[in-house]
């Protein structure tokens, strides 16, 4: 959470470099444990069918035919599915940080969660129309909008497209789309390239979302703080968590250890205060204030 409230750009990327390294480790050992089971099978089945009628030999060869199906159709199946679920959760979670600290920031008098619609089109217009960003609307945000619809057909309809409310939607998509196709019985199938590229996807939007954010930030004003006990001089963003608008971490702390001066527009401003307070000036390392 740290990171989260310093470096929110670094924070997402780790968090989506993680779900993209989880999700190769995990094919990697279903692939493993699938040849592991298809060694042990043929071995197993090469010593036993030789005692065995026609009729036992064929049954035996069905349950090896499962038993592969299961490693190489359901067990991905599942892990994939679920995967762009996760996804979405993170997706939804990050969108959320970003507005609850619009609102911190701008105060605005109203939370995200009050608005009109799901989630995404909340986020949308309240990181656009609320806290003056702009939000991206480009391909990526395009295809945010289908992994969503594929997401909830896996969540409310057990990722069967039959019945499924967008079910026209999905098959167009399908249609179009490497990576995801749709199985006679009407299950969506999703590959490992696609889930990859649905990381991404939304890499590539939240870049685009935090060039953003962190343009209205060097818009900021800054502040310095005097600290008589340490004799230092340390200029913050103002919306630095250690500076909170100059009241800093503790609000109620009294003037024995220092004194918060500003707000400044300029960091030449704030450098120059700072220089004129006698005491040795720095940079605050967690906000690095730039001009
Ligand atoms: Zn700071």
């Amino acid at each position: 959470m740290l990171l989260k409230n310093f470096w929110p750009r670094l924070a997402t990327s780790q968090e989506l470099g993680s779900l993209k390294e989880y999700l190769e480790k995990i094919e990697t050992y279903l692939g493993e444990a699938r040849e592991m089971a298809r060694e042990e099978l043929e071995d197993w089945l090469n010593a036993e069918a030789a005692k065995l009628s026609p009729t036992e030999r064929s049954d035996f060869y069905e349950f090896f035919v499962d038993k592969q199906w299961q490693y190489s159709e359901v067990f991905p199946g599942i892990l994939r599915n679920s995967f762009l679920v996760t996804l979405h959760s993170v997706l939804e979670n990050e969108l959320a940080w970003i507005c609850d600290s619009l609102r911190r920031k701008k105060d605005i008098p109203i939370s995200w969660s009050k608005l009109k619609g799901n989630a995404l089109e909340r986020a949308k217009v309240y990181i656009s129309k609320l806290g003056g960003l702009d939000f991206p609307t480009g391909q990526s945000w395009v295809e945010i909008n289908s992994y969503i619809t594929i997401r909830n057909c896996i969540v409310h309809n057990v990722g069967n497209v039959r019945g499924f409310s967008k079910e026209k939607e999905l098959r167009d998509y399908c249609s179009k789309q490497a990576g995801i196709s749709i199985d006679t019985e009407g299950n969506l199938v999703l590959s490992k390239d696609f889930c990859l590229q649905a990381v991404s996807t939304l890499q590539e939007f939240f870049e685009e979302l935090y060039d953003s954010y962190e343009g209205k930030q060097s818009t900021m004003t800054y502040h310095v703080y005097e600290n008589w006990t340490v004799h230092k001089a340390r200029v913050h963003f103002s919306d630095c968590s250690f500076c909170n608008d100059g009241k800093g971490i503790h609000p109620n702390a009294g003037p024995n250890n220092g004194r918060w001066l500003g707000p400044f527009a300029t960091l030449d401003e704030a450098l120059q205060v700072a220089q004129a307070t006698g005491e040795p000036v720095s940079k605050c390392k967690f906000c690095r204030p730039q001009g």
